[in-house]
């Protein structure tokens, strides 16, 4: 088989040498917001002739470095820009080709390599990494900080070595399982995911035994780029999924399921992004299925349909961004990134499913009734206005509520009164849950003035990856 390349990389491939093993020592500088130490690599040679290595035989780089203020990896925030606003707040974001900003590595997913850190950060704050906790101490070279130290003993792609600093704290939630983020938000980011051992279990029922130990999560500050990251023992979420009712706890779903899709078994190159997504979206609906039941999984099956083809709409039919399998050749895989992957290799596999036996078409009945209402909406003159009541809600799930909305961005936008209206009967405004409200103020042309303005006003203390893709959307430079 003609070896894959991976185009996205620099480092030499994985025919040639890989590395087993990190032991990373560095110390976190908030003032000149650099992280330096050294990083030493075991690397094992797949070549004969590897200059002086014979296959097989091991070596040991120890690599000093420091990170650029700059790291497209890393973002430093202010004590203004957290919840307590006493301390800085430092995290990272390596997925996909970042964690070379942080310190030098053979960075490409066909690697897997073990890791060890020893941490040395101010000693108020906690540092955490995607790793087994391994025990803390003073720092011996400074009675200010203090050493925290990590062990990873699964073999991982580089992408998932992960990093936080703040002032965390925790809260037991399961038996594998604390929550971490600032203390602002332990009460509710423990309601908010009580159900994740509840997931695990099923997870393990689908999947095999969890193999990583720890299961903890870690509730961000608002600027983290992505709604989830997947970093092994320790998943990162935004803390726009506090709704207040565990209704956006599909996410904590995907996150766990990433535990044997992705993190186990992982994309080789990220032109193949979509085994790991579709998988891990397949994966998550079974266990929303199994929580909820199979017509929760149907509907949020069809309601990705729908994410696809907005995904395709606004890329263009024949984009080469809309294929299951990308050619990244000279392109950033974060400028690729879309609901695709995810998506149209769900959309694959629920097909499969199909073919070989699986339960029938999709059960449409949640969706019907989103259907249903939305035109309802859609048709109703001036006089209809007062037939609707907060009632049409009463046997809506959240996530019905934000398929409504869905159906209804689809189409013209309604009349000014027709709008007043269903925020007088609804009150939109009202609800908590992120993913409604996003759609609410999407549906407004007004809002898109709005978007620029308040893009452009606090681009410059974005996430970096964050300030390009929001950019990008809102077709702003
Ligand atoms: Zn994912």
């Amino acid at each position: 088989m003609p070896e894959v390349v991976d185009t996205c990389s620099l480092a030499s491939p994985a025919s040639v040498c890989q590395t087993k093993h990190l032991h990373l020592r560095c110390s976190i500088d908030f003032t000149r917001r650099v992280l330096s130490g050294t990083a030493a690599l075991t690397i094992q040679s797949q070549e004969d002739n590897l200059r002086s290595l014979v296959r097989n035989q091991e070596i040991v780089i120890e690599i000093s470095f420091e990170t650029s203020p700059k790291s497209s990896a890393l973002q430093w925030l202010t004590p203004e820009q957290t919840s307590g606003k006493e301390h800085p707040y430092l995290f990272s974001q390596c997925q996909a080709i970042h964690c070379r900003a942080i310190l030098p590595c053979q960075d490409t997913p066909s690697v897997k390599l073990t890791y060890s850190a020893e941490v040395s950060v101010p000693k108020e704050l906690v540092a955490l990494m995607s790793a087994i906790r391994d025990g803390e101490a003073p720092d011996p070279e400074d009675p200010n900080r203090k050493i925290y130290r990590f062990s990873q003993k699964v073999p991982i792609p580089c992408y998932l070595i992960a990093l936080v600093v703040g002032a965390l704290e925790s809260r037991q939630i399961g038996p594998r399982t604390l929550v971490w983020s600032e203390k602002e938000q332990v009460e509710k980011s423990a309601y908010e995911f009580s159900e994740t051992e509840s997931m695990l279990k099923i997870a393990e029922d689908l999947g095999g035994p969890y193999i990583w130990g720890q299961y903890d999560l870690l509730v961000l500050p608002p600027s983290f780029p992505y709604g989830g990251m997947e970093n092994p023992c320790l998943t990162f979420v935004t803390p726009t999924l506090l709704a207040g009712d565990k209704s956006l706890s599909n996410v904590i779903a995907h996150e766990i399921s990433h535990s044997w899709t992705g993190n186990l078994v992982t994309n080789k190159t990220w032109d193949h992004f979509w085994l790991n997504e579709g998988h891990t979206v397949y994966l998550e609906r079974h266990i929303c299925g199994r929580l909820f039941g199979e017509k929760f999984r149907h509907f949020h099956a069809l309601g990705g349909w729908g994410e696809l083809q907005n995904s395709i709409k606004t890329f263009g039919e024949t984009h080469p961004f809309t294929k299951l399998v990308v050619d990244l050749t000279n392109t950033d895989p974060d400028v690729a990134y879309s609901s695709v992957p995810y998506e149209k290799g769900f959309a694959l596999l629920f097909y499969l499913e199909q073919l070989l036996g699986g339960p029938g078409n999709y059960d449409m009945t949640l969706t019907n009734a989103c259907i249903s209402l939305s035109q309802r909406w859609i048709t109703a003159k001036d006089d209809d206005l007062n037939s609707f009541s907060s009632a049409d809600l009463k046997d809506f799930s959240s996530h019905q509520v934000n398929e409504f909305l869905a159906q209804m961005l689809q189409n013209a936008p309604l009349p000014l009164g027709h709008i007043k209206r269903m925020q007088e009967v609804y009150n939109f405004n009202a609800i908590n849950n992120s993913e409604i409200r996003f759609r609410d103020l999407a549906a407004f042309d007004k809002s898109h003035d709005q978007a620029i303005r308040t893009y452009k006003e606090h681009k410059a203390s974005m996430h970096p990856v964050t300030a390009m893709l929001v950019g990008k959307d809102l077709k702003v430079d």
